[in-house]
This record gives structure tokens, C-alpha cells and sequence, in this order.
């Protein structure tokens, strides 16, 4: 009998013991290609000799110390790395040890940079209907999910939502992209004159929405218009690339190519690449350098911040991502799974939308690709088609609810970035398979 506290208390789930390249294998010999990265971490695939040599390396010096008392080469080398490779302005890493932590950071320290700058009366967060930014009660409560967020509502602290950007969706007949793109962005100022712009912190939003409504990719011009409303009224806009960033849409931040740059930036998941739990929240020069000349210490801090060895793993995954080209291989095994995925699914009676960047990429199902009517929800599509790929060996990320919650239904797909053509359609193949399986 297991005393393991698991997600689910009624499922039965395979024992993972080795991995190597982009399977997973269980007990019993059993292969998994691993088509969604877990849940878009694994970017280098199982079993990276150099991320593993990295880890063991540090374990041989230095297991942990304290970032109250020290701060180690590890974690330099890594904030080093990151900064050189991230949007204008942003010049300082807080290292924390995944991506709810991350996004905990962030609210935390765009609310003390206000305080530093004089604006107590800011105090309110916006973000979007649809997205996920963590589990713990301040990211949950700026999450738009609302399944995830209805049972601990009364105990959370809670941000007001716009509409996401969501063109298969939102866009009216007629209406281009660009226009539909700054109908959606000028939801924000609306919101912020209807709570009063003073009282604003600021705004989340992920630039690729990953897990609650499957790779879905912003408007050209839309992120720059959000940008502008921040720059009006003084709000931060403070993106969430835990799922998107790290390489996994073919620029190393997401947001590169949203030609935006924002204030504070999180990212977890593909940073640590599945050798180490790590997650970073990084923040602009001119928050640092409120805090630096205000209050001197930023009011926040957990046990493992800047774990060495978390530190070393990340630090060799970032060298593969940036220099060892594993960035530019993901936007170029991109195109080929976008290519594989439009060819077998395009005229697919119930695929309704291919859609994402780079090695991310989401299909939605529909009862009715002309109506677009989802699938009833009590058929239960996306639990279906991830038992039916399981069964077929292979790891996808379906999920339910992608409109609102509770309807629509789509799976996401992450695969590693070291994924061969043969590979990428082997996953489009399985896929196939399991999603007649289910239909
Ligand atoms: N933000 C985004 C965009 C995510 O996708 C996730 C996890 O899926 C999180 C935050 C939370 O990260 P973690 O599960 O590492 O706490």
C-alpha cells in the first residue's frame, strides 16, 4: 500500500523508472514518448549527460549555503546568463524553486516597489480570464481558471480579469487581427479606470497561455498596447513565462516576440529542465534600484532561494538553450511540428484550432468545426484522451475547460527541443491513434 499523497486518489499510475531522450519508461519495460515535456518542462529530453556531470559536479563542492549568510558561484553564474540574455531593462534575478514561488515574488515585489516609491494606495493586481499563474494562494488568486480557483475563493486574495487574446475565440467576423488585438488590450485601461488606475499594482499576463487554454499566442500589436496602458497610468506589467519561456516558443524569453518588455518577468519549468526544481523571478534595474535605495532589503525569502545545485543544473541548461543552440533548434522542430500537426489534423472534423509558437503547441476540439460548438463537458474528452495516449505510449496535456473553465476541451503539446522529424511523427502518429480512440 502506497503512503505516497497523490494528485489524484483513485488513479492508478505507472512506476517511472528510467528516462532517456524523449521517453520515459515505467517497470515494466513500458515506453513513453514525452510529448508534452510533463507538463513543458523536460526541454533537453531524459538524461542530459551534461546537466547531470553540472549537478554532480556541484554536489561534489558545495550541497547548500544559506543565502542569508553567502551567496555562491552557481547562482552568479546563472543571474549572469539570464540577464544577458533578457529583455532591455531587466538586470536582477531573484532564484526561487519553481514557478508558483516565481509568481509569488513578483506580486510581492511589485507591491513593495510601490511602497518604496511613495504609492501605498496601490494595492490591486489585473490579469486575464483563462490563465495560470500557480497554485499557491497569491498566484491562484490572479489566475483566471475559474474551476481552479471556485473552492478556495473566500480565502484568496483576488485580482479582477479582462479577456484573454484569444483570436480563434474573440475575433469578430470581419474584424482583423490587429484591430481584435487593441479591442482586447484597451479592455485593460477600461478596467483600470473602473477600479481607479491609483489603486493598481499591477499586470499579469502569460504571452503564450499554457495550461488552461493550450498554446494560445497573442496578436501582433497587442502586447505593445498593453505596454502603453502600463506606461499611462504607472502599473507594471509583470510577465509569467514559467510555462512559455526558456526556449519553448523559439525565442529564449517568449515575449521577444511580442517586442514588449516587461517590468518583472517570471520562469520556472523548462529552467531547470526537469533535473532540478528551480524556478526566477527578474525584475527591471529601476525596481531593483527603488529597493536598493528605499527600504534596502526586499521583505520576502524562503529557505531554498538560490540552491546551488538547483543553480549549476539550471545554469548548464541555460548554456544548451543559448550557445548550445537548443533555443534556435526549438523554433526549427517547431515549424516541423506545426507542419506535421496542420497535415494530419487540419481537415480534422473536430479540431477546430491548430495554434502556439516554436515546440509549444495546443489543438481544440470542437463537436463542430463550423459552429465551433465544444464538446459537451460531460463526456469528459481530455481525462479520455489522456488515459488513451498513456495506453498508446505517449505523454500529451489535455485539459478541459479551455473557454471559460468548464466547456472546450484541447491538449497541449511540449515535446524536448533534442526531438528528431522521425520522433515528431511518431507523437503526431500517437496522438492520431488515441484521439480516434476517444472520439
Ligand atoms: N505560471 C504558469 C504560466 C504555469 O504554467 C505554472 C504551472 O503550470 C505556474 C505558474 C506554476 O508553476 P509551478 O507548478 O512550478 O508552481
Amino acid at each position: 500500500m502506497s503512503h505516497v499523497f497523490p494528485r489524484h486518489t483513485k488513479a492508478t499510475l505507472p512506476l517511472a523508472t528510467r528516462g532517456e531522450g524523449i521517453y520515459i519508461y515505467d517497470s515494466h519495460g513500458k515506453a513513453y514518448l514525452d510529448g508534452s515535456g510533463g507538463a513543458a518542462v523536460s526541454c533537453l529530453g531524459h538524461g542530459d549527460a551534461d546537466v547531470v556531470a553540472a549537478i554532480k559536479s556541484q554536489l561534489d563542492s558545495l550541497e547548500f549555503a544559506h543565502t542569508g549568510f553567502f551567496t555562491s558561484e552557481p547562482a552568479e553564474q546563472l543571474a549572469e546568463a539570464l540577464v544577458a540574455n533578457a529583455p532591455e531593462g531587466i538586470d536582477r534575478v531573484y532564484l526561487v524553486s519553481g514557478g508558483s514561488e516565481a509568481v509569488e515574488s513578483a506580486l510581492k515585489l511589485a507591491r513593495q516597489y510601490m511602497l518604496e516609491i511613495g504609492q501605498p494606495q496601490r494595492r490591486r493586481f489585473i490579469a486575464r480570464r483563462q490563465s495560470y499563474h500557480g497554485n499557491t494562494l497569491g498566484a491562484l488568486g490572479t489566475g483566471g481558471n475559474m474551476w481552479r480557483r471556485a473552492p478556495f475563493d473566500p480565502v484568496m486574495v483576488s485580482a479582477s480579469h479582462i479577456a484573454p487574446c484569444y483570436e480563434y475565440r474573440g475575433r469578430a467576423e470581419g474584424e482583423t487581427a490587429e484591430a481584435y488585438g487593441l479591442r482586447v488590450a484597451d479592455e485593460l485601461e477600461a478596467e483600470l479606470l473602473r477600479l481607479g488606475p491609483e489603486t493598481v499594482i499591477g499586470f499579469l499576463a502569460e504571452p503564450v497561455v499554457g495550461a488552461t487554454a493550450g498554446a494560445v499566442p497573442a496578436v501582433p500589436g497587442y502586447f505593445k498596447r498593453l505596454r502603453e496602458i502600463c506606461d499611462k497610468y504607472g502599473v507594471l506589467l509583470i510577465l509569467d513565462e514559467v510555462m512559455c519561456g526558456m526556449g519553448r516558443t523559439g525565442t529564449f524569453f517568449a515575449c521577444e516576440q511580442d517586442e514588449v518588455r516587461p517590468d518583472i518577468v517570471t520562469i520556472a519549468k523548462g529552467l531547470g529542465a526537469g533535473y532540478q526544481p528551480i524556478g526566477a523571478m527578474l525584475c527591471s534595474g529601476a525596481i531593483y534600484e527603488a529597493i536598493e535605495q528605499g527600504s534596502g532589503f526586499f521583505q520576502h525569502g524562503h529557505t531554498y532561494l538560490g540552491h546551488p545545485v538547483a543553480c549549476a543544473a539550471a545554469h548548464a541548461v541555460v548554456q544548451k538553450l543559448t550557445i548550445g543552440g537548443m533555443t534556435a533548434r526549438a523554433a526549427t522542430m517547431g515549424g516541423y511540428l506545426a507542419e506535421a500537426l496542420h497535415d494530419r489534423f487540419g481537415a480534422h472534423p473536430h479540431v477546430g484550432d491548430i495554434r502556439g509558437r516554436g515546440m509549444f503547441r495546443g489543438l481544440e476540439f470542437v463537436a463542430d468545426r463550423d459552429t465551433k460548438t465544444p464538446f459537451d463537458p460531460a463526456k469528459g474528452l481530455a481525462k479520455r484522451l489522456k488515459a488513451a495516449a498513456m495506453d498508446n505510449g505517449l505523454i500529451c496535456y489535455p485539459m478541459n475547460g479551455t473557454l471559460d473553465g468548464q466547456s472546450g476541451d484541447h491538449v497541449l503539446l511540449a515535446p524536448p527541443f533534442i526531438c528528431t522529424k522521425p520522433q515528431i511523427d511518431e507523437l503526431v502518429d500517437k496522438l492520431a491513434i488515441s484521439l480516434e480512440a476517444v472520439l
